[in-house]
């Protein structure tokens, strides 16, 4: 059996992309300064990438999940030639029950699953509490960025609190190799 890789997940709004209230429209992404320099590092280290979002504005009937897809194919290309390993998203409103909304892990596990990712040996990255408690539930190391919504959660209990995913690559990629 081939050895399972780690993973830097990331959540999508204000950490990859500048924060706007329910991004919908392929025409409000802005990737944050960095993110493509910061993505190809971690990749060149062997991290496997992983977008993990909420997406509660398809379930509350902001818009659709044809409107995320479209949303989603911009994200990407805005960060070539960075390429991600795969995207998880979850579209209940918080007020619906859901097994699989942020700060559950079942978008991690089901990454895991998906393509052989070690978790142990796996970060997370976000601008929310959720994030990091995800992060956290499922035993990763968890690094906040300051931008999008992050300096509302400063306590979080992160790992790291960084400016941006340019500091949060440098951070993982500093640990990683105290850790050899
Ligand atoms: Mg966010």
């Amino acid at each position: 059996m081939p050895a399972e890789q780690p993973a830097v997940f990331f959540d999508r709004d204000g950490t990859l992309i500048e924060e706007v209230h329910y991004c919908s429209d392929p025409s409000q992404v802005r990737v944050i300064p960095g993110a493509t320099e910061a993505l190809l590092k971690l990749a060149e280290a062997g991290f496997a990438l992983v977008i993990v979002t909420n997406q509660s504005g398809i379930g509350r009937g902001y818009f659709t999940h044809d409107d995320y897809n479209r949303v989603h194919e911009e994200v990407l290309w805005q960060l070539k030639p960075a390429v991600l390993t795969a995207a998880y998203y979850d579209e209940s409103a918080p007020d619906r029950p859901s097994a699989r909304r942020k700060p559950s892990t079942a978008m991690l596990e089901e990454a895991a699953r998906e393509h052989g990712l070690d978790l142990s040996r796996s970060w997370m990255v976000g601008d929310k509490t959720s994030d990091i408690e995800c992060g956290r539930n499922a035993g990763l190391r968890t690094v906040l960025v300051e931008t999008g919504h992050g300096k509302d959660h400063l306590g979080c209990g992160a790992d790291a609190v960084v400016p941006d995913i340019g500091f949060a690559a440098d951070f993982i990629l500093q640990e990683t190799a105290c850790a050899k």
